[in-house]
Formats: C-alpha cells, structure tokens, sequence
C-alpha cells in the first residue's frame, strides 16, 4: 500500500484499489460542525483528506461566501484531533497567501471549476504559488474545454508544482437535466490521457447535485479506473448553509465506501490477459473496417456533391436525411442496439458528409 501519511508522497498512483479519498463539507460553518464531521469521517479508514471549503464562490450575491480565514484554527484543531490531512479552496492570490500563513493547517490546495475556467487567474494563482511546495488539485472549468483545464495544470507544473492531481466535477449543462453537471466522462478520459502521471479524482457530489445519485456516479468512476473520490460531507445536511442537498451524513459516507466495488487498474493473471488480448485484437480489427467503410462512405458522399452542383441541385435534402435517420435507427433497434447511439453517430457521419459536399461547392465558385 502506498504511504499517504505526507504530501510528499501524496500523489503516487494507486495500487491495489488504494484509493485517494477526500471527505468534508462544502463549506466550513462553525468549529462544531467542522470538527464533528472530521472526527466521524476518520473513523472511517479509506478517507485521507478533510476538505471544507472557506471561500465559497457562489452564483448570486448575498449567500454565505465562507467564514474566511479563522476557520483556519478549525483545520488546524482537525489535523491535531485525527490523521487526516486537510484541503480547501483557493480562488485569489490573496487567499494563497493566508493558506501559506497557515501552511501547518493546510496540505492541500484545489482549484474551483469557476477558477479554472479564466487563464487570468489561473496565471495569478500559479504566480502566487511559484517555489512553494504545496499539492495542488485543479478542478475541470465549468465549460467543457478540455484546452483550458490543460492549460491551468501546465501553468501550475510550469511555476514548479510537480505534486498536481485533477478533479472531474462535471459541466454545467445548458438544459435541464437530472443531474447538476454534466459527467462528460470522455473528456477526463482525454485529461487523463494528456497526463498520465498526475492522479484523476472524480467528485461525485458536484456532478449529482443530489445525494441519491452519488453513489452510481463514484461507482462509474472507480469502473472507469479513477485514482480517488471527493465527496461532500456533513454532519447535518439538511441545514448546511451550501450545497445542502448534495452532501452525505459520514454514516451515509461510510455505507457508501463500503458498498462501491474498487476495480483493479489490471490483472497479473495471464489467463485474463491472454484472452482480454483477443478480444482487443477483434476490437482494433474492427475498427480498422469501420474506418475503410466510413472511407468508401466519404468517397460516395464527394461523388454526389459533384453530381449535385452538375446539376445545379442543394447539399441537404431533409427528407433523405429524416430516411436515413428512421431506418437505421429501426435497424440498430433490432439488433438490440441503443437508438441514441446511432442517432450520434450518423449526426456525425452526416456533418462530415455535409463538409466535404461544401467545400465540393465551394472550389467550384472560386473557379
Ligand atoms: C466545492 O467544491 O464546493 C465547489 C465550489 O466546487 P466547484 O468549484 O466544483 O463548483
Ligand atoms: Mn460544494
């Protein structure tokens, strides 16, 4: 088992379903609620990091916006009561400069998703932290640019921060859905392959927005291999003053980490890697077609745009479109397959099918 008993080796990465663990309320309210919640979560062994949040960004003025920095000597009275280290937010190089006034209080900095969404602060905050030895965690932007939540972990590692992870909280979603945040797993799939070094931690809580969706969520993860969990916790729910529907009870905590199945990142046994081998040949074998058939696919497509400007006719013809989408929706439904999945993949086809066409149309007006 790795040693997470110091920030120096914080970050290795996880062996033997060892995972990186961070529990504690959105924001700290008062020292009961801070240290009472901290003593419960430490009874439960798989929790290394107390978070609590001291700035609090909020949408609307007039919220609570965190009791600032006396709840300092609370993180500091949690660090002496039980074993955890402790983290909190950071949004202005003036807040970086009290957590360092209060190193001893402090292993950790995170960076929120609405802090990560703007260069300049970013910029500011890696300034602030430049020769410091202090881990740092950087939440994804709000929007769903994986450039900028790359961008603020290379200004964090080029101010000489070697000891960065990533928190995947989701993104916001422009339309009503269940959840509070978008998942978007496939984008700290691409955050993780950019950096294959630094640890991805998902934190279920800001994507589900309500408790009853968490666990699924930290399940998807772990599933997906990620190297740790942030999940909000208080003692008293129902009356936090943020984020009140979101956070769990640390009982509520502990049933959960009891329950989520942690999943190797791989298998010594070469029986299992022997046949997941083959199964991955069959995979990159069919891939390989795909891509020849989306490529005679294409050269079709190009045939008709020309056949099309011959023939003086448009590119998008609604009714062959709304044809294509029904029958191989009904064909994909009668395999067994998802419609949506379909619907995606034929939009995409057909965007493609609709660029080259234009670019057909296009040279001919320039000749
Ligand atoms: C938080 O962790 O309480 C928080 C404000 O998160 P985010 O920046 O992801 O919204
Ligand atoms: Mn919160």
């Amino acid at each position: 088992m790795s040693d997470l008993s110091t920030t120096e080796n914080l970050f290795l990465p996880r062996k033997n379903g060892d995972l990186f663990i961070i529990a504690g309320p959105c924001s700290a309210e008062t020292e009961t609620q801070v240290i009472e919640t901290a003593k419960l979560i430490s009874e439960c062994s798989k929790v290394k990091v107390f978070r609590a949040g001291i700035w609090k960004p909020r949408t609307s003025p007039g919220n609570f916006e965190g009791i600032g920095e006396p709840a300092f000597d609370w993180l500091r009275k949690v660090k002496k009561e039980t074993k955890l280290l402790t983290t909190t937010e950071a949004a202005t190089p003036e807040h970086i400069e009290i957590c360092l006034k209060n190193r001893d209080a402090i292993d950790i900095i995170w960076i929120g998703a609405r802090t990560t969404a703007n260069p300049f602060s970013v910029q500011a905050l890696a300034d602030a932290l430049k020769g410091v030895n202090i881990p740092v965690l950087v939440k994804n932007p709000l929007n769903p640019d994986i450039k900028l939540w790359a961008g603020a972990i290379e200004r964090f590692q080029k101010a000489g921060i070697n000891n960065i992870g990533a928190i995947h909280r989701g993104f916001y979603p422009f339309e009503n859905i269940n959840l509070r945040n978008l998942p978007k797993w496939e984008l700290a799939i691409e955050i993780k392959s950019l950096f294959p070094d630094i640890p991805l931690i998902n934190d279920p809580s800001h994507i589900a927005g309500k408790r009853e969706y968490i666990s699924n969520i930290a399940q998807k993860a772990l599933n997906l291999n990620f190297d740790g969990l942030m999940i909000e916790t208080h003692i008293n729910p129902d009356v936090a003053l943020s984020d009140a529907k979101q956070q769990l009870t640390p009982t509520a905590l502990n049933t959960l980490l009891q329950n989520l199945k942690f999943r190797k990142s791989t298998s010594d046994n070469t029986e299992f890697t022997d046949i997941l081998e083959q199964y991955r040949d069959q995979i990159d074998s069919i891939d390989f077609q795909l891509i020849e058939l989306l490529n005679k696919r294409m050269k079709i497509t190009e045939n008709i745009g020309k056949y099309k400007l011959q023939n003086n006719v448009g590119i998008f013809q609604l009714k062959r479109w709304l044809d294509i989408t029904k029958t191989r929706q009904e064909f994909g439904d009668s395999l067994g397959m998802d419609v949506q999945f379909i619907k995606r993949i034929l939009q995409l086809v057909h965007r493609e099918s609709i660029r080259i066409q234009s670019k057909i149309m296009n040279q001919n007006k320039k000749n």
